[in-house]
C-alpha cells in the first residue's frame, strides 16, 4: 500500500515535553518501573487540587453546560475577564476584545495561524516554551530566537532581540513569569520591549498563565499595562493559577493599539468561529474562579507547599558540581545548567534517555524549550518533597558516573 506520510507542514515542528523520551518513560511505566516525573507541569497530577468552590461549581453546572456557546464564549466569564484586565490596569477592554479557549494553547494557535504568511518572522524567547516554536512553524511562519541571558536573572537579552529585528518580523512572545526558567521580568525591562514593538510596529503576544505564582512577595505587571499604544495579546487562564489544566479554561485578551488590526481580528474571529467555540463547562468555570476567593497564595508562601519545595529542589541542586541553577521567582520550574566541562554532553536528549533507564528519573533536556546548547535541563518542583529530595539524589547519582565516564 502506499505509505501515509505526515504533512510537509509539520517538518519542523515538534514539541518535546510530550516527546520521545516520555514515551520511553510509559513503556517502563507499562513494564511495571516506577518513574518519579520531574517532567511536566500537571499540577493536579501531584495531588494539588483545584479549588473545591471551581470543583463544586463545574458539577454543578454541568448538565445545563450541554450546548455551544457564541465563538468568543459567554458573556459572564468573558465579563470577568474584562474585570481581571481592570484589576490588572490593563485599559480599554471590552467584551469583544476577549476570547475564551480550550486552555491557551488553542488561543495561541489561533492567534499565530491567523496572523503568519510564509516567511513571517516571530521573535521567540530560548529557552521557550515550545508550543510557540512549534505553531509558528507549523503556521508557516519562521521562528527566530533571541537569547535570555542566564547571567541576568534570565532576562530577554535586548540587544539580542534588536539585532534580530527584520522587515519581515511581524510578532514577539513574551513569556512573563516564564516557563522553562521561572523569570519575572522587572517594569524597566517590559518597556524597553515595547519600545522596540513600537519602532518596528510588533504585536506583543504576552503569555502570563503563571502571572499568580509568584514567590517571595513578587508582584507581576502585565506588559499590556504598560502599551496602550501597542497592539497586545494576552495569554491566561485556569491551568496553572487555578490548578486545573484538565478543564481546559482559557482566555486571551486583544489590547492596545487595534485601528489598524481591523482585518487580523476578523482573521481570529474566523479561527474561533471554525472551531465552534471552548467547552461549556470551562467557561463557566472561568467566571467562578474570577469571580471568587481561590487564591494560589497559601501554596506559593513562605511555608507553602510549592514555595517549600521550590527552595529544596534548589538547594539540593545547588549543591552538585559542575551545577548551577537561577533561582525562579515564579511558576513551577527551573532549568539548571550542568557545566559543560565537567558534563560535555552532546546530546541532551540522549542525556535524558540515560537518566531515565538509570535512575527512572524522568526530566526534559534543555534543547526541548529551544535552548542553544545541550547544557541545561528542566525540572518541574511539582513533586512532593520526599519525592523531590529521591530525585534529585538520583540526579547527583547519575551525575557523579557521568563525570567519571
Ligand atoms: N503557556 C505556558 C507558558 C505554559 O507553560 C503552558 C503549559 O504548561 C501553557 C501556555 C498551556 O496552557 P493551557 O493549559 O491553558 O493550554
Amino acid at each position: 500500500m502506499k505509505p501515509i506520510s505526515k504533512s510537509a507542514k509539520l517538518a519542523n515542528v515538534c514539541y518535546d515535553i510530550r516527546g520521545p523520551v516520555l514515551d520511553k518513560a510509559r513503556a517502563m511505566e507499562e513494564e511495571g518501573q516506577k518513574i518519579i516525573k520531574l517532567n511536566i507541569g500537571n499540577i493536579a497530577a501531584f495531588g494539588i487540587e483545584p479549588p473545591d468552590e471551581i470543583v463544586q461549581d463545574m458539577i454543578r453546572n454541568l448538565p445545563a453546560a450541554a450546548g455551544y456557546t457564541d465563538s468568543k464564549g459567554l458573556f459572564a466569564p468573558r465579563k470577568a475577564v474584562v474585570h481581571y484586565c481592570q484589576e490588572k490596569n490593563i485599559r480599554g477592554v471590552g467584551i469583544d476584545d476577549v476570547y475564551l479557549g480550550n486552555g491557551a494553547s488553542e488561543l495561541i494557535v489561533m492567534a499565530l495561524n491567523a496572523l503568519l504568511d510564509t516567511g513571517d518572522e516571530v521573535l521567540l524567547p530560548a529557552p521557550d516554551y515550545p508550543l510557540y516554536t512549534a505553531a509558528v512553524a507549523l503556521s508557516g511562519g519562521t521562528p527566530v530566537h533571541y537569547i535570555c541571558d542566564e547571567s541576568s536573572d534570565w532576562y530577554p537579552d535586548i540587544a539580542d532581540i534588536r539585532r534580530k529585528i527584520t522587515p519581515n518580523t511581524k510578532a514577539i512572545v513574551v513569556i512573563n513569569p516564564n516557563n522553562p526558567t521561572g523569570a519575572l521580568y522587572p517594569e524597566s525591562l517590559l518597556l524597553e520591549i515595547i519600545e522596540l514593538a513600537r519602532q518596528h510596529q510588533l504585536i506583543i503576544m504576552a503569555d502570563e498563565i503563571y502571572d499568580k505564582t509568584l514567590y517571595d512577595g513578587n508582584v507581576h505587571t502585565s506588559i499590556a499595562s504598560l502599551a496602550d499604544d501597542v497592539l497586545c495579546l494576552t495569554f491566561n487562564g485556569l491551568s496553572k493559577n487555578y490548578r486545573s489544566c484538565g478543564y481546559r479554561a482559557g482566555w486571551m485578551v486583544v489590547s492596545g493599539e487595534k485601528r489598524h488590526a481591523k482585518d487580523y481580528i476578523t482573521g481570529l474571529n474566523m479561527l474561533a468561529s471554525m472551531r465552534l467555540c471552548a467547552n461549556t463547562p470551562g467557561q463557566l468555570a472561568i467566571q467562578t474562579a474570577l469571580g471568587g476567593y481561590q487564591s494560589i497564595k497559601d501554596l506559593v508562601a513562605p511555608t507553602g507547599r510549592l514555595c517549600r519545595q521550590r527552595d529544596l529542589a534548589y538547594e539540593l541542586l545547588t549543591q552538585i558540581p559542575g551545577v548551577s541553577v537561577v533561582k525562579p521567582k515564579a511558576a513551577l520550574y527551573m532549568f539548571p545548567r550542568l557545566d559543560p566541562k565537567i558534563y560535555p554532553i552532546e546530546d541532551d536528549q540522549q542525556f535524558a534517555y540515560e537518566l531515565l533507564a538509570e535512575e527512572k528519573v524522568l526530566i526534559v533536556q534543555g534543547t526541548g524549550f529551544n535552548w542553544i546548547a545541550p547544557d541545561h535541563f528542566r525540572l518541574v518542583f511539582l513533586p512532593n518533597s520526599d519525592d523531590l529530595k529521591e530525585a534529585v539524589g538520583r540526579i547527583e547519582r547519575f551525575l557523579t558516573h557521568y563525570r567519571k565516564r
